[in-house]
């Protein structure tokens, strides 16, 4: 490891900002035209627009129409350079931000102000080993791997030679009825009713069970009663089974156990998709500690009425790793509005001005999902959407938050053809190349990291021996 110190100290004042999603982007366009040097560092090298991951997830989409690279987005800011590496460390004394790039290079980030929007992944209430079995939805990678289990599931089923096989592999549990998991159980259902019955010879892929589950008493709890109770409706019509109070009580690879008022079962299903806690960055916690601040039981850092740290002018934190005195919700709006916010406070300040700004305020412009093809809810400043008009605002809503023209229109097309017309899915690719000759080879164990079948079967962990030969299977 080699340690990259940039001589930083001189020069205009710097900003760096960690994360390139919602938050960091907005952060570094409001400081478009200010006098200072901007550094935005991330993980990735994409900006991505999660609300769309279940499109990838389901064949609907592809990763590049929902994940512009993040020099891309920014490239016609001169005051802006952006760094792929990753954020490891922040010490606050020193006024320096500790990161590493992909070759494992130290990269020192020295600043005169720090925002810090590095967002949330998923928290599997104290059962970090259900992430195994069910994935949940917060990156690329994850819906490309939710994509070969959703798709993989049915090519195994179709190679299964009994019914409980089939059924194992035909039975899809999401766990969690917010938004995104109302969203993929309504396009779990579109695949297995409309888009794949003539595809298979096997197996009828119109008998999969779908079963969406919540431990709260509705669907979409923080949606209108109405929109709820038409979610629900739309959501049995499709025959997806919605199981309210029930929650995940355990998980392996072939099973879900739940608990509901009926008491507890275990339901054989290989697909699983975790759509329900989230738990703040690290970097939260870490702030925290270095600040002497709180964070809450989703590990969300407590910050001041203008986003910064308490007591630290320099330092702001924004998006879906912290909480406000309001409680505002972990939605793309707050994070974006926040970031234009705390960009244009730091212009401002920049430009010399020193006042005490006033605090955030969040302007609510309303919430939605879709159900299915053509079927969304949505509430618009009170006004209640239901049915083709909540799926037409939806889609105006969210293909003009995309960013770049390219990929709205290459979205609009997508939904065209997928959602309107041939319900056809263009972006279904998986492989399993690797397996034959691991199969044959009985020293070869099969799910090594790399192995394209450990990410189609569940069931397949490291060390796992070949599976038998088995004749081949009949309709
Ligand atoms: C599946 C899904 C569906 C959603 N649907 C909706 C919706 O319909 N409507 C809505 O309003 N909201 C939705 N949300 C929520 C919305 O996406 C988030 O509220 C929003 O992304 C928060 O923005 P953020 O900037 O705080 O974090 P993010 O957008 O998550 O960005 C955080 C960035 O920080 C980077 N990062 C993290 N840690 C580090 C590190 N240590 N070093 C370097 N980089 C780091 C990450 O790579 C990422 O790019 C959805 C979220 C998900 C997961």
């Amino acid at each position: 490891m080699s340690t990259a110190e940039h001589d930083e100290r001189q020069g205009r004042h710097k900003v760096v900002i960690v994360g390139g999603g919602f938050g960091g982007v907005q952060a570094a366009k409001a400081l478009k035209g200010a006098d200072v040097d901007v550094t935005i560092v991330d993980r990735t090298n994409h900006h991505l627009f999660q609300p769309l991951l279940y499109q990838v997830a389901t064949g609907i989409l592809s990763p590049g129409l929902i994940a512009p690279a993040l020099r891309r987005v920014l490239k016609k800011q001169s005051n802006v350079r952006t760094l792929l590496a990753e954020v490891g460390d922040i010490d606050l004394e020193a006024k320096v931000v500790h990161a590493a790039a992909p070759d494992g290079q130290r990269i020192v980030l020295p600043y005169d102000t720090l925002v810090v929007a590095a967002g949330a992944t998923h928290a599997y209430f104290g059962h970090p080993e259900w992430a195994e079995h069910a994935p949940g939805m917060k990156s690329i990678e994850d819906a490309r791997l939710l994509r070969s289990r959703i798709l993989g599931a049915y090519e195994l089923a179709e190679v299964a030679t009994t019914e409980e096989e089939k059924q194992a592999w035909m039975t899809f549990v999401v766990v969690g009825a917010g938004p995104t998991g109302v969203e993929l159980a309504g396009q779990l259902a579109e695949l297995a009713q409309y888009v794949l019955p003539r595809e298979y010879r096997s197996i009828d892929t119109r008998s999969a069970r779908i079963i969406l589950l919540d431990a709260a008493p509705a669907v979409l709890p923080p949606f209108a009663k109405k929109l709820q109770n038409y979610t629900r409706k739309t959501l049995e019509k499709k025959g997806i089974e919605v199981r309210l109070n029930t929650m995940a009580t355990g998980m392996d690879a072939d099973s879900i156990t739940v608990k509901g008022p009926n008491g507890e079962e275990r339901i054989t299903a290989r697909t699983k998709v975790w759509a329900a806690g989230v738990q703040a960055s690290p970097l939260g916690e870490l702030l925290a500690k270095a600040s002497g601040g709180e964070v809450d039981r989703a590990g969300r850092l407590t910050v001041d009425p203008d986003c910064s740290l308490p007591d630290r002018r320099d330092v702001f934190a924004i998006g879906d790793m912290v909480s406000t005195i309001d409680r505002l919700p972990g939605v793309a709006q707050v994070a974006m509005q926040q970031g234009t916010y705390v960009g244009k406070l730091i212009k401002a300040r920049a430009k010399g001005d020193d006042t005490t700004p006033a605090p955030f305020k969040y302007f609510d412009k309303g919430s939605m999902a879709t159900i299915g093809a053509r079927e969304a809810v949505a509430d618009v400043r009170g006004i209640k959407l239901t049915g083709w008009l909540g799926y037409f605002i939806w889609c105006y809503v969210h293909v003009m938050f995309l960013i770049g023209w390219g990929n709205r229109f290459g979205t609009l097309y997508n939904w065209l053809r997928s959602l309107r017309y041939a319900r056809f899915r263009g972006h279904r690719l998986i492989s399993v190349t690797a397996s034959y000759d691991k199969a044959v080879d009985p020293e070869k164990p099969l799910g090594e990291k790399t192995d394209e079948r450990a990410e189609l079967d569940p069931r397949v962990s490291p060390g796992t021996p070949p599976a038998p030969e088995r004749p081949a299977a009949t309709g």
